[in-house]
């Protein structure tokens, strides 16, 4: 693929063991006025189901993208992740301790270093009051990682040139960098705690197309040298199909299909799949004019009953409306879709 210009390539293969396990994952958020209003008004609760049921895992060194339009959920699972956000019900596993697990304070601990989360905004991220040294210092001196301030400089330093910054850019604010710089900034301070996973959330949709390459490149190299893990949200599937080992597809809260990266791009299965293939201007699609993405993305108050794409669906069938279909095996791949049942 080329994102300005520059070639990002992919492959980031690894058979090892999940490091991440998330299974069951529900949220529901309540946005139900008060009880004194809903009396008067005699109105009743309203529920929002962010999340539906998600169930994936990521090998360690992958690189796991999550895919969807605005309100299919990704980000609500990104903040459940990272521990921002407690799921309605199921679990997240990383590195085998849960999550939202009880757990002594010192596990609690340990898993908070291994885990961190790189943002879609880096200004926003980034205090403008601190020097960019003293930001990425702070999780070594929060995790209690280097004491001797002479030692957490040079660490810093390091840091600093791991992501390719120079080591004396740590006096500087983070307005005097641009945005890409700012983005690095971010990645050298999520890289302080040492960490095995960190959840990319539209690391790049803030910044100039010129520099989303560099920052995807960097991210990968990064991978390779470290050892990490990527749990990549994106809406962008240009960008995904680059960097993602697998691929999650959500609508509206549920997975519809799951499967390696190199499959999904090569042979969608699901019609929304394909639906978000078919838009993709930076794909391989010689002889056939860029498609937009039929219809909208319902109201996720108010889902669809059965299977929630069956508005948008050009090959929707009679029990697709009242029959919500369940996640079935196709060849590599999981596809929630009743084509594939085979007693519908
Ligand atoms: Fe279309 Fe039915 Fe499959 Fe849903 S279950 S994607 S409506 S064919």
């Amino acid at each position: 693929m080329t994102v300005a210009g520059e070639v990002v390539e992919t492959e980031t293969v690894n058979s090892g063991k999940p490091l991440v396990e998330v299974k069951g994952l529900r949220r529901v958020f309540d946005l139900s006025k008060p009880w004194l209003n809903r009396m008067i008004e005699r109105e009743g609760r309203i529920l929002l189901t962010a999340v539906d049921g998600v169930d994936f895992a990521i090998k360690e060194g992958e690189t796991y993208a999550l895919v969807g339009e605005s309100g299919s959920g990704k980000s609500t699972i990104a903040k459940m992740a990272v521990g921002l956000l407690p799921p309605s019900a199921g679990s997240i596993m990383i590195d085998g301790t849960d999550v939202w697990g009880k757990k002594s304070q010192d596990t609690e601990r340990r898993m908070r270093r291994k885990i961190q989360m790189i943002f879609q905004d880096p200004f926003a991220s980034l205090n403008p009051r601190w020097r960019v040294g003293a930001i990425i210092a702070e999780p070594i001196s929060a995790f209690g990682l280097i004491s001797d301030p002479q030692d957490r400089a040079a660490r810093v330093g390091e840091l600093l040139s791991l992501v390719g910054l120079d080591p004396r850019d740590g006096q500087k604010f983070p307005h005097e960098f641009s945005g890409g710089q700012r983005q690095r900034i971010a990645i050298a301070r999520a890289l302080a705690s040492e960490p095995k996973f960190i959840v990319c959330d539209e690391p790049t949709s803030a910044l100039d197309v010129s520099v989303q390459a560099q920052v995807l490149n960097l991210l990968r190299d990064l991978q390779e040298r470290l050892g990490l893990t990527y749990l990549f949200i994106s809406h962008n599937l240009a960008v995904v199909r680059h960097v993602a080992t697998r691929v999650g597809v959500l609508y509206l809260g549920r997975l519809v299909e799951e499967a390696p990266a190199r499959d999904l791009f090569a042979a969608p299965q699901h019609p929304y799949t394909k639906m978000l293939l078919e838009a993709v201007p930076d794909i391989d699609m010689e002889g056939k004019d860029r498609q937009s993405i039929a219809g909208e993305i319902p109201n996720p108050i108010t889902p669809p009953p059965g299977c929630h794409f069956h508005p948008r669906c050009p090959v929707r069938r009679v029990e697709c409306d009242v029959k919500i279909p369940l996640p079935l095996p196709v060849g590599d791949a999981t596809v929630r879709c009743h084509l594939f049942d085979p007693s519908p």
